[in-house]
């Protein structure tokens, strides 16, 4: 298990690479992906090599379907009941909580897995940030929304985890002009043009700009510089693989003991 970590951040979290799991084949070999075909019983070992590895005790954990959109969904503990079955409880590509022990879990093979915590205030999110819901400025919601259950902008430290970088990501035109319009015309300097038309794109330094517009102080932003797409032995690329491929985790919790849990199908 070769789990990647922040160095900003000290509650229980982590980004899975595709090492140390139990899948095969195309999913060899941790493939974190619960509807991508692979044998739930595998992806239900991996997932507890992962949650373990990043010092989560539970196995459950808020996750859902992600629509490339910029919902985020305040979630809490009786959220927190994901059994590793292929039911989808949430269309949303983040959430926030300030309940203890609840993990947070997003998906990613290429987009940007962001998490996010004021340790303070004991707030934390994950997010789903690909280009479409970078534009949709999904960040801006995921603070807004971290800020509802009382944390402070200067009080967040932000993890830009593993994600395709500047040297694999090539956009088209289409792509530069949202991202031109998000940043009000100042994003030249995230993008190069290419001979052939196209652009080459840094979406994780567009994302640490739109979370610094959004009061995340620069120092409590770091970014893990791995990229997905040059290191295909490492991490799931959906580029790299075509879209034969598993699935990264990314996840975060409040450490503590959990709120005493609703019955299941109370009424
Ligand atoms: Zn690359």
């Amino acid at each position: 298990m070769e789990t990647v970590r922040s160095s900003l951040i000290s509650y229980p979290h982590g980004f899975s690479t595709r090492n140390g799991g139990v899948s095969e084949g195309i999913f060899s070999s941790l493939n974190l992906g619960m509807n991508r075909g692979d044998d739930p019983e595998n992806v239900k070992e991996n997932y507890r090599r992962f949650l373990s590895s990043c010092k989560i005790k539970t196995d459950r954990f808020v996750c859902g379907e992600q629509v490339h959109g910029n919902t985020v969904l305040i979630v809490n503990s009786k959220d927190a009941r994901m059994p590793y079955g292929y039911q989808t409880l949430f269309n949303a590509d983040g959430y926030v909580t300030s309940d203890k022990e609840v993990p947070l879990v997003i998906f990613t093979a290429d987009c940007i897995p962001l998490l996010m915590a004021d340790e303070k205030a004991g707030v934390i999110a994950a997010v789903h940030s690909g280009w479409r819901g970078t534009v949709l400025d999904i960040e801006k919601n995921a603070i807004e929304k971290m800020t509802l259950l009382g944390a402070s902008a200067e009080n967040i430290k932000a993890c830009i985890g593993p994600a395709i970088g500047k040297c694999c990501f090539e956009v088209g035109n289409d792509v530069i002009e949202e991202v031109e319009a998000l940043l009000k015309n100042s994003a030249s300097t995230f993008y190069k043009k290419k001979e052939n038309g196209k652009y080459m794109l840094d979406l994780k330094g567009v994302l640490k700009k739109c979370l610094i517009g959004n009061g995340i102080t620069e120092d409590h932003i770091e970014i893990i510089k791995d990229c997905t797409m040059c290191m295909p032995q490492k991490y799931w690329s959906h580029r790299f693989t075509g879209g034969e491929r598993g699935s990264q985790a990314a996840v975060i919790e409040i450490p503590g003991t959990p709120r005493s849990l609703p019955p299941l199908f109370a009424g």
